[in-house]
């Protein structure tokens, strides 16, 4: 080498350590700034015409030109290369993939192929392609092409040109690593659509838009009404199918500018945007829309095993310029949402000021109900269960909460609220532990030993891993309830894994307890699970005896169930018995027990025990 060519290559290898610096200094932000200015210097320093990065995406069945420098007198090539089938590129797919540079400094020597077809057609003269290798293999290649005249590269030339190329490819791999990540921040993976964050984002964003514009815009929240139930029952891989699906109908209810997005586990979010100005017109807009969004989404689903019924509930909330905040509309509309939930499902609720204090309302019941668990505040009540002769044979224990403000609250007023918030298990736990120490009371009295104890076990009880061991260990601690204690469950315990649910209720049917499947009649009704589950009791629903008369459609249910009871082996108690006409009505039917406010009201333990007394003596004199 000459003065003058060692000068050149000394200036050379600067360029190229100014590069590489340039490249590890940058962050991903600027990843194309640097990329598109190491290309130009590179096309410069080297008389070149053309200098690119390609990409190559779809398992290399694909290339994208994503960098490109040209040449002054160089028709730009990057729009028309951003879905290359890399079929035409296949002569040097394998040196690539296998790390290796191409060097062509004479087109016209290479052999007749896709190749030269290529690099002629774009008047090419010599060309140098560097694959761009990470630790996941290649991902892209670096090229410089000569057009207006041959060039040969040396091997110090084309060294440095992959150590620049080892520079670009790191850049990449950073840069695609942070832009997953930040989609992962943003997206939903299930569903694909952007997930609570991204949604709080688009809300703080339309909302200032609103403060400047004025107008309407409106946050719906979906939530599939018993969608755990499902999921337990159909397990998780047809659960988030179902997801998928309920984001897919979603979204074709998406208009212009409008998002979508999966708020978590199965609720989902509509922002309909750019709403009409005047507000009544925009009510009746979200209103209309919400019809329809309601319906489309409820259709059956068609699943391997079935048609499957999904409905959801709404949660709506309007926003307009008095709110300047994204976390109010999430409050409101989840308020809502609550409200449409705790209804039956399936309804549609906009926020309005009450649910406010409805909220506030739930979370001081909430804290109440605690601390009444707590310090074992809640009492039991007891309900005689009859044979036909009229004899108590049991009673059904039931909760109720005598609160020094609000009186005696009732179980429809805070079992749903106890089994929402978890503490249904603890409530459980409580009422269970006081039947067996009334078990243990009554042992003692003549008149009330051997009468059996219901007791109602809710599916997040049953859930809990440890309550045979809890049942089993109360059994330890009162053993005169082993034989008397019965658990009624009712047919939503059949969502659960059913093998788990029978290993339960055998392991506890071993010990002597025995179960009932409370409001037969409501739920699945499956005659298979009948005979699965080892159950020693079926109570018809309350609403099956409600308009009972001697030939009516409830009769023939009521004497079908009695009919199944007789064959499967099966007590059958009617439910809610209240006048003397369903009595009659029942008594057509035989071997059946009754319970209802005909014989008595669920009673405090003192007045159980004197009506059990009374109701022995008038037996024993008739
Ligand atoms: P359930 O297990 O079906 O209990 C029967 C309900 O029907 C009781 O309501 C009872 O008072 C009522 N009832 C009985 N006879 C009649 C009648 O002739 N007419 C009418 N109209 N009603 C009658 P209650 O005590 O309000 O309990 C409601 C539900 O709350 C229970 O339904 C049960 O599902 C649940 N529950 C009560 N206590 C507990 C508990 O300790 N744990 C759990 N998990 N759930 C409980
Ligand atoms: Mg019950
Ligand atoms: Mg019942």
């Amino acid at each position: 080498m000459g003065k003058e060519g060692a000068l050149k290559w000394g200036a050379f290898l600067n360029l190229i350590s100014e590069l590489s610096s340039r490249f590890v200094g940058s962050s991903c932000d600027d990843t194309d700034r640097v990329v598109n200015a190491a290309l130009t210097d590179i096309g410069v320093w080297f008389n070149a015409d053309r200098a690119y990065v390609f990409r190559f995406f779809d398992s290399y069945r694909g290339a994208r030109n994503s960098h490109e420098w040209c040449g002054p007198s160089i028709e730009p090539q990057i729009d028309y290369l951003q879905h290359l089938n890399t079929e035409v590129l296949s002569c040097w797919m394998t040196p690539f993939q296998a790390g290796e540079t191409v060097h062509i400094p004479d087109v016209t020597q290479l052999p007749p192929g896709d190749g030269l077809a290529l690099l002629e057609s774009q008047d090419i003269k010599s060309v140098l392609m560097i694959p761009m290798m990470t630790d996941a293999g290649l991902i892209g290649m670096f090229g410089v092409d000569h057009v207006s005249a041959k060039r040969h590269w040396s091997d110090e030339e084309i060294a440095a040109m992959q150590l620049i190329a080892g520079n670009i490819s790191s850049l990449f791999q950073r840069h695609d690593a942070e832009t997953k990540a930040q989609e992962l921040l943003y997206k939903d993976t299930l569903t694909g659509l952007p997930n609570r964050r991204s949604m709080r984002e688009q809300i703080r964003r339309v909302i200032e838009q609103l403060q400047r514009e004025g107008g309407h815009h409106a946050l719906v929240l979906m939530d599939l009404d018993q969608f755990t139930e499902m999921n337990e029952r159909l397990g998780f891989v047809s659960g988030d199918w179902v997801l998928q699906q309920c984001g897919q109908r979603l979204t074709k209810h998406r208009l212009n500018g409008d998002i979508v997005a999966r708020m978590g586990s199965d609720e989902f979010a509509l922002l309909m945007t750019n709403l009409a100005k005047d507000p009544e017109q925009a009510l009746n807009e979200v209103r209309r829309r919400c019809d329809a969004l309601h319906r489309d989404v409820a259709m059956p689903f068609s699943l391997p095993v079935g048609h499957e019924e999904v409905t959801v509930s709404l949660g709506v909330a309007l926003i307009d310029r008095a709110i300047t905040d994204a976390e109010t509309p999430v409050k409101h509309a989840e308020l809502a949402l609550n409200k449409a939930k705790g209804t039956a499902g399936h309804a549609i609720q906009f926020f309005d000021e009450r649910l406010q204090l409805f909220s506030g309302e739930r979370s001081q019941l909430l804290h109440e109900l605690r601390q009444a668990i707590q310090h074992e505040e809640l009492q039991l009540y007891f309900q005689p269960i009859l044979s036909g002769r009229e004899d108590v044979l049991g009673v059904e224990a039931l909760a109720r909460w005598p609160h020094p403000e609000r009186g005696l609250v009732m179980p429809a007023d805070f079992i749903g609220l106890a089994e929402s918030s978890g503490y249904i298990v603890s409530l459980g736990r409580l009422v269970l532990t006081q039947a067996c120490r009334q078990l243990q009371a009554w042992s003692e009295d003549s008149a009330l030993k051997g009468l059996s104890m219901s007791v109602n076990v809710s599916i997040s009880q049953f859930r809990d891993p440890s309550f045979a061991y809890f049942v089993e260990s109360l059994l330890d601690q009162y053993p005169v309830a082993t034989q008397l204690l019965r658990l009624e469950v009712t047919e939503s315990l059949l969502a659960l894994n059913l093998s788990d649910v029978i290993t339960t209720m055998r392991r506890l049917s071993k010990r002597g307890v025995r179960f009932s499947l409370d409001d037969f009649g409501t739920g699945y009704s499956s005659l298979t699970y009948l005979r699965t589950l080892p159950l020693s009791q079926l109570k018809i629903d309350r609403s099956f005896i409600k308009d009972i008369s001697a030939r009516n459609k409830d009769m023939t249910i009521a004497s079908a169930i009695a009919a199944l009871g007789k064959s499967l082996k099966l007590e059958v108690v009617a439910e809610g018995v209240e006048t003397l006409e369903q009595l009659d009505a029942l008594r057509q039917l035989k071997n059946v027990w009754f319970q209802g406010f005909y014989y008595a009201k669920p009673l405090p333990a003192a007045d159980l025990a004197t009506f059990v007394k009374e109701n022995s003596s008038r037996n024993s004199v008739a």
